[in-house]
C-alpha cells in the first residue's frame, strides 16, 4: 500500500513516515500544496494524508483538485483543534475521514485501515480468500487455519494482491506499493519475494500470468 503524506512539519512530517515505515506501507512526504499536486497527478495511491494549512498551496485547493480529477483514494485531512469550519468544508469537498492534532499514531493507522477496507470494498477487517487468511490491523496470516510467518516485505506483498482477488497486478504496481520515492528498489524484489511466499502458500496460490504480473488465485 503506497500512501502520500503532506505535511509542512518536519517534526511531524518524520513522526508520521517512521510510523508508516514500520506499518510496511510506502511512503512518499511532500511538504507543500503544490508538491502534492505534482505528486498525485504523477503517482497512484492508495490513501492521501492531508494536511490542511500547507505553503504555497492550501490543502482543500489540493483537494478540490484532485477530486476534480477525477483522483479516487481515500484522503484523511489532519486539521487544528479550534477549526471545525475546515472539517465540515473538508468533508464536503471529498475528504473521507479527519483528524485533529496534535493525534494519536494508533489512532491515525487504525483510521487508515478504516478507510482502506472501505475502498477496497469491504467491511470486514480480515482478507480471506481460498483458505488463507491475512489481517491488515494484527498482521496475522494464516493457510489452511495455521499461521504463517511473514517478513514484512511478503506481508505487504501478499497483501496487496489479496486486495484484489482473481485480478492480475502488473510487477510495476507491485514495486509502487512496496517502495517510496527514496527507497532503492532491486530489480527482481518483487520474483523474489514471490518465489518465498509460494514456498509458504504453496506454489499454486499465487499464479504468474506471464507478460502482465501476478494474482491470488483458488486452486485447481
Ligand atoms: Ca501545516
Amino acid at each position: 500500500m503506497r500512501i502520500l503524506l503532506v505535511e509542512d512539519d518536519a517534526m511531524i512530517g518524520e513522526s508520521v513516515e517512521e510510523g508508516l515505515h514500520g506499518e510496511n506501507y510506502a511512503v512518499d512526504w511532500v511538504r507543500d500544496g503544490r508538491a502534492a499536486e505534482l505528486a498525485l497527478s504523477n503517482q497512484v495511491y492508495d490513501l492521501v494524508l492531508l494536511d490542511l494549512g500547507l505553503p504555497k498551496k492550501q490543502g482543500i485547493e489540493v483537494l478540490i483538485t484532485y477530486r476534480k480529477q477525477g483522483g479516487a483514494a481515500p484522503v484523511l485531512i489532519i486539521t487544528a483543534r479550534d477549526a471545525t469550519a475546515d472539517r465540515v468544508r473538508g468533508l464536503d469537498a471529498g475528504a473521507d475521514d479527519y483528524l485533529i492534532k496534535p493525534y494519536n499514531l494508533d489512532e491515525l493507522f487504525a483510521r487508515i485501515r478504516a478507510l482502506l477496507r472501505r475502498s477496497a470494498g469491504r467491511a470486514n477487517p480480515e482478507i480471506a480468500f481460498a483458505g488463507v487468511t491475512l489481517n491488515p490491523a494484527t498482521r496475522v496470516v494464516t493457510c489452511q487455519g495455521s499461521p504463517l510467518h511473514l517478513s514484512s516485505r511478503e506481508f505487504a506483498l501478499l497483501h496487496a494482491l489479496m486486495e484484489a482477488p482473481g485480478e492480475v497486478v502488473s510487477k510495476a504496481n507491485l514495486e509502487e506499493k512496496l517502495y517510496g520515492w527514496n527507497e532503492e528498489v532491486e530489480s527482481n524484489t518483487v520474483e523474489v519475494y514471490i518465489h518465498m511466499l509460494r514456498k509458504k502458500l504453496g506454489s499454486e496460490f499465487i499464479k504468474n500470468v506471464r507478460g502482465v504480473g501476478y494474482k491470488v488465485a483458488a486452486a485447481g
